[in-house]
């Protein structure tokens, strides 16, 4: 062979031999790095901590998806794991019992074959395009299950649903809702009775004029006004009992809630003027209509308007607001009143539940229970109720309802 061909050949050797090296340097750099092994460290034992470290973590996932499997099966709510497809790929032993179906044998179906519901495949769908969703599905009859069903979206792309068995809460709440309608309707009969009878009591008292005792005619006017509050009382009860087992709205028709708040202060105007309170509507020029039930939603109107006053200073004003935001139609009514502390803001839509006897005006007081009123009927309509109030400067109160159309 020629000796320039013998000596190019050598160079490119040596070129190839100085590549490899400078590889292998860079190799053992990357090793040195990702161990954290100084540079004077052999990489060969680099490479066999790696290799420790690596089976290190995924004896930790192994041991953390173990605990993971272990908490879902000991959960006694149903947890059901979906993919974008609305395919099952997991769900716990609770999911299978809710659905009465065979350990395992849920894995693999879609939603709708699961549950045969409609209802639930589209809150999965909702929760799979929006991040979440709520909603109960079932009958109500003891017989059937009654679930609630909360959907969130997965961070892998799919969505978890979570299953909780609400079958003995309803109930409960049915018996209860019975109950209370049965005793006020009882009462309710009687209760009237002693009610005219003490109206008449105190207008016979009136005329005997100076025949009967101060005193005595001053108890027979306290007892009028007492059974004229357990009368309200009652029917308040009544309503609330029929709202809440009634479950859906009765008759829906387009309303135009702008009018509905003209006609509920025309309804008020007597009330205000006497407490010397303004009443004023602002309302958006081109409001949408929404659904719903005319009288429920007048009752809102009212109950609410008749706090406004009440809680209101003499010479005070109460202003209702109705404009559109965001597919919604947002009512809100502001007074300048005696306003309501932050802890008890998240309690006066309770039944039952009033800030203070003290703080109003020349009466005893309601019944606490128009707000709870409010609310069912306006969550029964698809909607929102809410306050925000600071002590001393006065109350707003709002609810949106989804437009019609929307
Ligand atoms: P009530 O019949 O007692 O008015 P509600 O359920 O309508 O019952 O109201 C519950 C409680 O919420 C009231 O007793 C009162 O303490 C408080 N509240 C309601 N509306 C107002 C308001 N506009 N200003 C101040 N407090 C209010």
């Amino acid at each position: 062979m020629e000796p320039w061909l013998v000596a190019i050949g050598g160079l490119v050797a040596l070129a190839i031999a100085l590549v490899a090296v400078r590889r292998g340097r860079r190799t053992v750099t990357r090793i040195r790095t990702v161990t954290g092994a100084s540079a004077a460290a052999d990489p060969v034992l680099a490479v066999t901590a790696l290799r420790d470290q690596a089976d290190r973590i995924a004896g930790d996932l192994a041991a953390d998806r173990h605990d993971h499997d272990v908490l879902l099966e000991s959960l006694t709510q149903g947890v059901i794991t979906i993919d974008r497809d609305l395919r099952i790929v997991a769900a716990n032993a609770a999911a299978h019992g809710f659905l009465d179906r065979q350990p395992g044998s849920l894995i693999g179906r879609t939603v709708i074959e699961a549950f045969l519901e409609a209802q639930v495949e589209s809150i999965a769908r909702t929760a799979l395009e929006q991040g979440s969703a709520v909603g109960e599905v079932g009958r109500t009859d003891p017989a059937t299950r009654r679930l609630l069903v909360r959907a969130r979206r997965s961070s892998a792309g799919g969505a978890w649903l979570i299953l909780e068995d609400v079958s003995e809460l309803r109930r409960l709440q049915q018996i209860r809702a019975e109950f209370i309608d049965n005793l006020s309707h009882e009462l309710r009969t009687p209760l009237t009775t002693v009610s005219l009878l003490a109206e008449t009591l105190t207008r016979e008292a009136e005329a005997a004029g100076d025949t009967i005792p101060l005193k005595m005619r001053d108890r027979i006017g306290k007892i009028e006004v007492e059974t004229g509050h357990l009368v309200q009382m009652v029917s308040e009860l009544l309503d609330l009992s029929r709202i809440e087992s009634g479950g859906s709205i009765g008759t829906v028709d387009l309303l135009d809630l702008g009018q509905i708040a003209n006609e509920s202060i025309e309804r008020l105007r007597l009330f205000a003027d006497r407490q010397g309170v303004t009443l004023r509507v602002e309302r958006h020029p081109s409001l949408p209509p929404v659904q719903g039930d005319e009288e429920r939603i007048g009752q809102v109107f009212v109950n609410l308007l008749h706090n406004a006053v009440k809680f209101s200073p003499d010479g005070g004003d109460v202003t209702v607001i109705v404009r559109t935001d965001a597919g919604r139609v947002v009512t809100s009514i502001a007074d300048h009143g005696v306003g309501i502390p932050r802890a008890a803001q998240a309690r006066i839509f309770e039944r039952f539940y009033k800030v203070d006897r003290a703080r109003v005006r020349g009466e005893t007081g309601g019944t606490g229970l128009g707000l709870a009123i409010a609310r069912h009927i306006i969550e029964q309509h698809g909607g929102t109720i809410w306050v925000e109030s600071t002590e001393g400067a006065g109350s707003t109160f709002s609810f949106a309802l989804p437009t019609a159309s929307g």
